[in-house]
């Protein structure tokens, strides 16, 4: 979801001109595909030295597995239909569906009332469901913050147990700290109604919340944006870190790459994270908006890959963990995704711990980090310790923006200030600071050379 629509109208481009695009994942190569569609000049400026951003598929041994477990959310048609044309057999409907571990049980994920009720038993079941009756009954109107939305919808059980302390481990603030737009659709499936029906008639169409099938491609969800490369690539540059975004008579002039050389700009979509482009930008911002800047905050992540002799842990296509005691929150197993991401007869498990960049456990030795991630495993009986031959670790840095319950207050003065440069639009995940996937990108890419045709 795009925060700030507005953003997209303000300022229309002018046609027949080039493109300077900041970034390589997954929201500037939407840019650049669309540009390419409509025959408009472009250049992409990537730091790094591969496209992708925190969308990409690594190796290691034999073994491919992504920056943390993505699917293809088939939200938007149009996405869904040229990824479809690029990757033509490579990419697959696959059906996985996913368990959160609970009290040492697994039980489906999105919850659903008949899982409950064996989950809970009949009590415990019987007070969740008086407490979601009770809170739809205390209606309350103005709901700002995760927590109220968590209880109001599943009731103070049921929030307890499966959704408060898995969000505040995933965003790293308390719930009532937190945004209702951190829910994203996750919310929506678990009402009174299907509570009632599912318990009583058991699943069908209507009450079936969410299921494991998505699209997947054979090779990791990276080599989709390796596919647009192959497509769109031929002005990608790597290697080339804007260090400096020149602007006068709120203009953007130019650009400089790695501390040096100095490109001009015509028009320019920026994915980089706010507040890295606010900090780039020559002359600064007023201080207040660099504050602003430096106080949005984003998560990162460090991911664990355990490398494993044995042919399958088991078949779910994530594992949640929402209880404290474990510092990560989802384990996957690539090759339940694709079973080209694992050599034959091995498979792997990947571990997702969210943290803040320089603290903490980001600076912790890794072969503590790895060794605790083993020892919880394995208590959980998830995997034997004997079966484990390898392992490694990544950091992911900005993997999500923080959407604390105040942030618009914070972003819609850094995107007025933007606004004013008629020849600047911002795209992405944290270039928009918006809880956005790979579809999104793509509408947005759409909208925004929209703009500048028109
Ligand atoms: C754990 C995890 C799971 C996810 N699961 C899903 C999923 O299932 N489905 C889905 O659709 N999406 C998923 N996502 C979201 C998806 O990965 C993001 O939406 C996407 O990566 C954001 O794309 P982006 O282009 O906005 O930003 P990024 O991917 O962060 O790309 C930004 C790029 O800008 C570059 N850059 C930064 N600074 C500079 C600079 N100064 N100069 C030049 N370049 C610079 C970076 O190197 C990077 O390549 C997931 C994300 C994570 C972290």
């Amino acid at each position: 979801m795009v925060s700030n629509p507005n953003l997209f109208i303000k300022g229309v481009m002018k046609s027949g001109r080039k493109i300077t695009i900041l970034g390589g994942g997954p929201a500037g190569i939407a840019i650049a595909y669309y540009a390419k569609e409509n025959k408009i000049k472009y250049e992409l400026f990537e730091a790094s030295n591969r496209v992708g951003g925190n969308c990409i598929t690594f190796e290691y041994n034999g073994f491919l597995y992504d920056s943390g477990a993505h699917r293809l959310h088939d939200k938007d048609m149009e996405t869904t239909r040229i990824i479809k044309e690029m990757m033509g057999n490579d990419l697959k409907l696959i059906q996985v569906p996913s368990q959160i571990y609970r009290e040492g049980k697994f039980i489906d994920f999105p919850l659903s009332p008949l899982n409950l009720l064996g989950f809970l038993g009949i009590r415990r079941f019987l007070y969740s469901a008086y407490q979601i009756l009770a809170s739809k009954i205390r209606t309350k109107t103005n709901i700002d913050n995760f927590r109220d939305l968590a209880i109001h919808t599943y009731g103070k059980n049921i929030s307890d147990l499966f959704l408060l302390h898995y969000t505040e481990k995933l965003w790293g603030k308390p719930a009532s700290e937190l945004s209702i737009d951190v829910a994203g659709k996750r919310l929506k499936g678990l009402n009174l109604k299907t509570f009632i029906l599912e318990t009583f008639r058991g699943k069908n169409d209507k009450t079936q919340h969410l299921d494991g099938s998505f699209y997947y491609p054979k090779y990791g969800i990276g080599s989709i944006f390796e596919a647009f490369n192959s497509h769109c690539g031929d002005n990608f540059h790597l290697n080339q870190k804007v260090t400096a975004v020149y602007h006068s008579n709120q203009k953007i002039t130019g650009i400089e790459l790695n501390g040096n050389s100095i490109n001009d700009v015509e028009d320019l979509v920026s994915s980089l994270p706010l507040g890295v482009l606010l900090k780039v930008m020559h002359p600064p911002p007023p201080k207040n908006i660099l504050d602003l800047g430096n106080s949005i905050l984003f998560r990162d992540i460090i991911l664990v890959g355990l490398f494993l002799d044995v042919d399958s842990v088991n078949k779910n296509g994530s594992m949640y963990f929402p209880s404290n005691r474990y510092p990560f929150t989802r384990v996957y197993e690539p090759k339940n995704r694709s079973e080209h991401m694992a050599p034959l007869g091995k498979t792997s498990l990947m571990i997702e711990i969210p943290c803040q960049k320089n603290s903490g456990i980001w600076n912790e030795d890794e072969k503590i980090v790895i060794k605790g991630v083993i020892r919880e495993l394995v208590d959980a009986n998830i995997f034997n310790e004997s079966d484990l031959f390898d392992s490694c670790i990544h950091k992911i840095k900005n993997a999500y923006p923080v959407l604390e319950k105040d942030y618009q207050t914070k972003i819609n003065p850094i995107y007025d200030y933007l606004s004013n440069f008629h020849n600047l639009k911002l795209t992405g995940r944290n270039g928009l600071f918006a809880y956005t996937h790979i579809h999104d990108h793509m509408i947005n890419g759409k909208r925004i050379i929209n703009i500048l045709k028109s």
